[in-house]
């Protein structure tokens, strides 16, 4: 076995965990040859709803179920959506992109989730949706947020980007809420390569998502997964080209069947650098309970004794790579504009956040090492 001192391969912050079942499915869809959407998206969103109890509409990628969620349920123009300001760019692009604009919120400091009270401060008579996001796969006060949406009338869509997977009162994420997003880019808990979906009860949005994929096509959905296409047709919606293909729903069938050996491996490195780091007083974790969260990211907070780009280039020097999730997005130019009040908690917290190796070909042994590594920097402070 390799010694802790040194490492001579970069422990990567993420990475697609892939094995020989993958490749040959998508090398059974090469040699079939038809590599749009057919059987294999069709048996995928089966899977999916298998697990998630309800229908499923897969499409290209995690921001297009987001875009097709708000647009699928009538938010557009001049709408307001209430979002957390640190998340990954896509929640508020998506909503931008359907014509709302994205309102940024504040967040919870223990679990990085968005704040209600902070929220409500925000509300106006064109707040039309929440759209929590489920940071590195916690759904913080999940029961106060619907209580909210419920008390103003607004739509929920969640952006589970990091949630697959996780379970609340032993139900898994996706089987519950009123509108989930899913992303399967290549470093989310389970991937298709690039890939998404949208869970829902309201029949009504699905299958206007379900069109709105095809560009808006009516009913083609049930032809291409018979390998037919429509030749004459009507189209009312305004629609994209956001459907998935055959090659990445081959991906995802046999990663969605891995999930269980998925969870095993990143809750169990999230548990280990819990408890290693209590001893340590210049990192704080993040207050999550990995009997029911499956982390999709491992961040921490630095003491402000720490400088974090110095922090970031220890660690690369010594072969430990780290991200940032995420910058606040209300600091961006392009939604500086709605930027009406200082988030108290975002901002006395974001440049000290930083986020540590964490996917499931992690071992006990890189733990240690970066563990050390850490050690080592925060002993000459
Ligand atoms: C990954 C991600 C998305 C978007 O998913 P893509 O599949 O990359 O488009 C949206 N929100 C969050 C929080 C994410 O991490």
């Amino acid at each position: 076995m390799q010694k802790n001192s040194e490492k001579n391969r970069l422990i990567r912050l993420s990475k697609s965990v892939l094995s020989e079942i993958e490749k040959d499915a998508v090398k059974k869809v090469l040699d079939e040859g038809y590599l749009g959407m057919g059987t294999n998206v069709k048996i995928f969103e089966n899977n999916l709803s298998v697990l998630l109890k309800r229908n499923v509409v897969t499409v290209v990628n995690g921001t297009a179920a987001l875009h097709l969620a708000l647009q699928s349920c009538g938010i557009g123009k001049d709408d307001e959506v209430l979002v957390q300001s640190i998340t990954y760019l896509a929640s508020f692009q998506a909503i931008s992109a359907s014509g709302a604009n994205p309102i940024p919120c504040d967040i919870n400091l223990d679990t990085f989730t968005i704040d209600i009270e902070d929220a409500r401060k925000r509300l106006t008579s064109k707040t039309k949706a929440i759209m929590p996001v489920h940071y590195g796969g916690e759904l913080g006060n999940y029961k106060q947020i619907y209580d909210f949406a419920k008390e103003y009338g607004l739509r929920v869509i969640e952006d589970a980007a990091h949630a697959f997977g996780t379970v609340r009162n032993n139900q898994i994420v996706g089987s519950f809420g009123d509108i989930v997003c899913f992303s399967f880019d290549g470093i989310k808990n389970i991937t298709s390569g690039e890939g998404g979906c949208i869970v829902s009860d309201d029949e009504n949005v699905l299958s206007y998502a379900r069109d709105a994929r095809l560009l808006g096509v009516k009913n083609d959905t049930e032809k291409r997964f018979q390998s037919k296409r429509s030749w004459e047709f009507e189209v009312v919606n305004q629609g994209w080209r956001y459907h998935m293909s055959d090659i990445m729903a081959a991906i995802g069938i046999v990663q969605l069947s891995r999930l269980e050996e998925f969870s095993i491996k990143r809750r169990n490195i999230a548990k280990i650098y819990d408890y290693k780091f209590k001893q340590n007083k210049f990192i704080t974790t993040l207050s999550r309970n990995y009997d029911e969260v499956l982390p999709h990211i491992y961040p921490v907070i630095l003491s402000k004794k720490i400088q974090r780009k110095d922090f970031q280039k220890y660690l690369l020097s010594k072969n430990i790579q780290t991200g940032i999730h995420y910058q606040p997005n209300h600091l961006l130019k392009l939604y500086k504009k709605q930027n009406f009040n200082f988030l108290k908690n975002t901002e006395s917290i974001y440049k000290n956040i930083i986020s540590l190796p964490l996917h499931p070909e992690i071992t006990s042994d890189d733990i240690n090492y970066i563990v050390k590594v850490i050690e080592e920097f925060t002993n000459n402070l």
